[in-house]
């Protein structure tokens, strides 16, 4: 239920976002999330229910992979882990313990729509005051 919890703040977070700029919808969110996070499955999972009646509702998910990779003290450079339960470096086989990549959960955009740009169709009171076809001058 944790991962849950995260994947809603972060659409809590882009809502919140998107009042801020005075949005009145946002489009698409784009999110970059480690491959080692957990949070992956439940936001695909939760972001329909999630983002119901919020800013966020019908907007394109756009998640962006990071692969895992940490930093090996022996080759004394960043390495990409290739099994997501060993973390020891490939080529040596040093511990890496200190993850440099791949864990991240971070709101990279945000597509926004402003109510500046609405082409809700006027009202039709509007049409009875343009009536400049005939002049009547006596
Ligand atoms: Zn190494």
């Amino acid at each position: 239920m944790h991962e849950l919890s995260i994947a809603k703040s972060l659409i809590e977070l882009a809502c919140e976002h998107a009042k801020n700029e005075g949005a009145c919808k946002v489009t698409r969110i784009s999110v970059r999330l480690g491959t080692e996070s957990v949070v992956m499955r439940s936001l695909y999972f939760c972001f329909d229910s999630a983002t119901k009646d919020t800013l966020c509702e019908g907007a394109d998910l756009d998640i962006e992979e990071i692969p895992l990779s940490a930093y090996c003290p022996t080759c004394d450079e960043a390495k990409l882990l290739l099994s997501r339960t060993s973390f020891r470096c490939p080529d040596c086989g040093t511990p890496t313990p200190k993850i440099l990549t791949g864990r991240e959960m971070q709101l990279v955009s945000l597509n926004l729509e402003y109510a500046d740009n609405d082409t809700l169709p006027l009202p039709p009171t509007i049409n009875s005051t343009i009536n400049s076809g005939e002049h009547h001058e006596h």
